[in-house]
């Protein structure tokens, strides 16, 4: 919660905030990428007296961690989202009085963000703008060569790595045939490698 009492009420009144935040829970994309729970979220926040209450001009500055979706090896990217939101006074009388059934009608206005007490909440909207400012479908470098769709060996490792299709199925024969052998061996160690490959049967 932000305090605009500092602030005050006078139109054209201007106040800069800095301060560091833990990041909430479920700062992100689910499952995509996001800012961990808890990790430093810096804000820098303008926050301006208007007619109608305070206009909220920011940057948010974190670092997410994610999964790049091409090779599934983690990532960390940073962020800046920038935001702005209008937070309104609750409707008050000539004197600055709150209006208690007016303020109800506010509440219900989805448009408008209201002050309470003085005190405005930057959560929802540091929410968006992050989400906003994160990829749907991050990569750990734009040319990110990603996974091999046959075996999955990751081609950043090894750029020139391919297969013919005569590769595979002699792959698969020679698997087979390791696999044949290692079976024997096993067999010859012990019994316990017999009832192995009954219960394979
Ligand atoms: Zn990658
Ligand atoms: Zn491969």
């Amino acid at each position: 919660m932000f305090d605009t009492h500092e602030l005050g009420r006078r139109p054209g009144a201007l106040q800069r905030i800095s301060r560091t935040v833990e990041a909430p829970a479920d700062l992100g994309i689910d499952g995509v990428i996001g800012v961990p729970q808890g990790s430093p979220v810096e804000l820098d926040l303008r926050l301006e007296s208007v007619m109608e209450g305070v206009l909220v001009t920011g940057t948010a500055r974190a670092s997410a961690e994610g999964e790049c979706v091409r090779c599934l090896e983690p990532l960390r990217q940073d962020v800046a989202a920038d935001f702005q939101e209008m937070f309104s006074y609750p409707d008050t009388d000539d004197r600055g009085h709150r209006k208690a059934a007016a303020d109800d009608d506010a509440e219900d206005d989805e448009d408008m963000t209201p002050l309470e007490d003085g005190m405005f909440d930057l959560e929802p909207v540091l929410r968006d703008a992050v989400v906003l400012s994160l990829p749907m479908q991050p990569v750990c470098r734009e040319d990110c060569a990603g996974l091999c769709p046959d075996c999955g060996i990751s081609l950043n490792d090894d750029p020139d790595h391919h297969h013919d299709a005569v590769d595979i199925r002699w792959a698969a024969l020679q698997g087979l045939a390791d696999s044949l052998g290692t079976g024997e061996k096993d067999n010859m160690s012990g019994a316990e490698a017999g009832v192995d490959e009954k219960q394979e049967k």
